[in-house]
């Protein structure tokens, strides 16, 4: 690659929305047969509401919500943030919580006027050793068959209520699809959200139930991209998330929504500016069209 054709390209990047961390990153999109997107915040707009509020019987549905968005509050995650938004709206000024605790990709954990409370999924209330009574579990499937995602809330032991938040697919994500199938790339999701909500949005944006990688841990994403980089073709992934920012380094082309976390951007070998994934088809494009120029 003669460094002159690079920084052209580099250049050309800069119109288009791309920032590019520098000329040799053009070099690694050669081998790229394979694009792992992220869901929430990537393919999904990430401003996500709460629709729906279930309180386990016996539990007043005002104090779930005071609870559960007090903890919130104090995370930044998309799915926090609309719960405590959701929770502010319905039931007014959210009470302070002592010796918050997040732990990623699972929930979060803090003390509520003097309650212990758990906000988050399945796998966080069974760590404390807590099940889902059969009311709940109704609820939760519930909100998963309707696409939304099921936050689980506890407290002293017990769990409490589930609320269903859900955010809207991109306008722009199923023709991002199309457009990286039409480089004979083969986009496949991932996410750490449930199953049924994962394939909802791949089947609103075109993706093979198979391409669908769902209850993820962010350690867990970058082993994903490990394992599809070892089926011998390179892999690009585009994300947004400090979740991501692992998988972002793993990948042969790290590829961040501009929109997202700092340590996504400082992880990834370019940020697609406006956060639009059609932008990423144009970046594999630009360095295709680059290396072309040398060769
Ligand atoms: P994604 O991979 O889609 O960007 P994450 O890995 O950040 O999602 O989170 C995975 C799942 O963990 C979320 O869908 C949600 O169910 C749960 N979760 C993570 N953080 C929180 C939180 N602060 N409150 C409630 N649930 C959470
Ligand atoms: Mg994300």
């Amino acid at each position: 690659a003669t460094p002159t054709a690079l920084m052209v390209g580099t250049g050309r990047g800069a119109q288009l929305g791309i920032l590019i961390k520098g000329p040799e990153v053009l070099e690694s999109t050669r081998r790229v047969d394979t694009v792992v997107l992220d869901k929430t915040g990537t393919v999904t707009t990430g401003r996500m509401e709460l629709q729906e509020v279930h309180a386990a019987p016996g539990t007043d549905e005002a104090l779930l919500l005071r609870l559960a968005g007090a903890v919130e509050h104090a995370s930044e995650h998309p799915v926090a943030r609309a719960v405590a938004a959701g929770a502010a709206g319905r039931t007014g000024p959210l009470p302070a919580v002592d010796g918050f605790h997040s732990l990623p990709g699972l929930g979060v954990r803090g003390v509520v006027d003097g309650h212990e409370v758990l906000v988050g999924r399945e796998a966080l209330l069974a760590g404390s050793g807590i099940g889902l009574p059969p009311a709940l579990a109704g609820a939760r499937a519930a909100a998963e068959a309707g696409g939304r995602t099921a936050v689980l809330v506890a407290w002293d032991g017990a769990a409490r209520g589930v609320l269903g938040v859900a955010d809207a697919v991109k306008e722009t994500s199923a023709e991002a699809v199309a457009l990286l199938r039409g480089l004979g790339l083969t986009p496949v999701l991932l996410t750490g959200d449930n199953r049924a909500v994962a394939e909802s949005v791949a089947r609103a944006v075109g993706i093979a139930p198979d391409d669908v990688y769902a209850e993820v841990l962010p350690e867990d994403k970058a082993d994903v991209v490990r394992r599809l980089r070892a089926r011998g073709g390179g892999v690009a992934m585009v994300g947004d998330g400090v979740n991501d920012a692992a998988a972002l380094a793993a990948a042969d082309l790290g590829l961040a929504m501009g929109t997202g976390a700092d340590a996504a951007i400082e992880a990834g070998d370019l940020t697609l500016v406006r956060g639009d994934l059609r932008v990423a088809a144009d970046a594999i494009l630009l360095s295709r069209r680059t290396l072309g120029t040398i060769r």
